[in-house]
């Protein structure tokens, strides 16, 4: 009579006898030691891309999501200042996430729809609005990426334009179109593509309009097809569909010039500010941007469309001394610090002097170059001694007033300064 054949893990192919115990499923079975390890690699995969879990529902990844309170505590240790923009972001992100989470959790669709708060920041341009938003989704560890608007054509909605934008955000998303589905795209520039007169009648700037339209498409929502790989190098590559739904999209701008606007709206002007200045509490008319108000932005010439789709307005603060001061030494990726740790690595002790931190101040704002500026002010003073410090044995370099004049003085500012 032929032996009953021992049954065996599909897995490992080890015997039962092997084995503390098996569990087996149709057709297959599997032992306690494949499945810690299965187990171990799913943990591992997770880890890997820590803010998704799976929902309730097993089908929506879920968003380990931070209150806005501590997202703006995270925040607070890169961005200086810019209170008010952290709080309306903190708020819309912690909103999105929340909403999204939500539709995870649940299967049966609730009769309340949440609708998606996309941002419009506006302020001069280096004061960290970009900064703010690349470090927001880094904090809440969510695919991002940068786009421009005036890059966008408006063929953009089925053009190549829209979708490299989401290309983007799929590559840096690791190729995980669910993981895209919830980035935070950030597109620069948006006050470019204004038409150039809010009345649409008499004159049609189409060339603006027409961008703004494409953008709409993206900001309501719509599928895509996305080259993985970006462009159109590989047409043998297949097209991943993303969804643009869930994707939050935060817009920035500088709006040169909306400060008249505001002033005109507030009747702020020179003339006849007066009778609304008495009645009004304190308006600080050398910051009127923190007052903008979508009617600003309408009349700037963004499409009221578009502009609905943009719920949330904020602004940013022009950096003054202090801040520039700050910003150079105290966020946790400080300048400063960075060139301390690049020193470090050649086994070199950086000191400065603090005047050195004044000094670089002053001339990025005498030279307008606002936050921006302070790291190509910093490389004018340090290359000379970045060049020689792999070469010798230096322990200690410490930056003078006097050291940092020389470089300075004879960089291309100075030349600059002269013209
Ligand atoms: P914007 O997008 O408003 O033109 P960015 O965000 O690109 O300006 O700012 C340029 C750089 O200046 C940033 O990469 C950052 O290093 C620095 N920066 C600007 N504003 C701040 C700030 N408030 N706090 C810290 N760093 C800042």
């Amino acid at each position: 009579m032929a032996k009953k054949q021992e049954e065996m893990c599909s897995f490992c192919g080890k015997p039962q006898s092997q084995l503390q115990f098996m569990l087996s499923g149709h057709n297959a079975h599997i032992c306690n030691d494949c499945v810690e390890r299965g187990h171990e690699i799913v943990q591992k995969e997770m880890k890997s891309n820590p803010v998704f879990q799976k929902g309730k529902s097993g089908t929506q990844p879920k968003l380990n999501l931070l209150k806005p309170i501590e997202i703006k505590k995270h925040l607070d240790k890169y961005v200086i200042g810019q209170d008010e923009a952290k709080k309306a972001l903190c708020v819309a992100v912690y909103n999105h996430y929340k909403k999204i989470n939500h539709r995870a959790e649940t299967t049966v669709s609730d009769d309340i729809m949440i609708e998606k708060s996309n941002v419009l920041m506006v302020g001069e341009t280096g004061t960290g609005k970009t900064y703010l938003v690349k470090t927001i989704a880094k904090i809440l560890d969510v695919p991002f990426c940068i786009a421009d608007a005036t890059v966008i054509t408006e063929a953009g909605y089925v053009g190549e334009d829209v979708e490299s934008i989401l290309s983007r955000l799929l590559l840096n998303a690791g190729g995980n179109a669910e993981a895209a589905e919830r980035g935070i795209v950030y597109i620069d520039e948006i006050d470019k593509i204004a038409r150039k007169s809010d009345n649409p009648s008499i004159t049609r700037d189409v060339s603006g309009e027409g961008v703004q339209q494409a953008l709409l498409k993206l900001l309501e929502g719509t599928t895509a097809n996305v080259p993985p790989q970006g462009g159109r190098k590989h047409p043998e590559q297949k097209f991943v569909q993303i969804n643009t739904e869930n994707i939050l999209f935060i817009c920035g701008g500088a709006f040169e010039g909306i400060d008249k606007k505001i002033a005109n709206r507030m009747n702020t002007k020179p003339l006849g500010f007066k009778s609304l200045k008495e009645e009004t509490v304190d308006i600080n008319e050398e910051n009127l941007l923190q007052y903008v108000t979508a009617q600003d932005i309408k009349s700037y010439g963004l499409i009221p469309e578009l502009i609905g789709r943009l719920p949330v307005i904020t602004s940013l603060n022009p950096l003054d001394k202090k801040a520039l001061r700050q910003i150079l030494t105290e966020p946790k990726n400080a300048l400063v610090k960075q060139y301390k740790k690049l020193f470090e690595l050649e086994g070199t002790e950086l000191s400065f002097d603090d005047e050195v931190f004044d000094y670089i101040v002053d001339n990025a704002m005498e030279y307008k170059l606002g936050a921006r500026g302070l790291r190509s002010i910093c490389e004018e003073i340090m290359n000379d001694i970045m060049f020689e410090l792999p070469s010798n044995e230096q322990k200690h370099f410490k930056l003078t007033l006097d050291y940092a004049k020389d470089k300075f003085e004879k960089s291309k500012y100075r030349s600059m300064k002269v013209a």
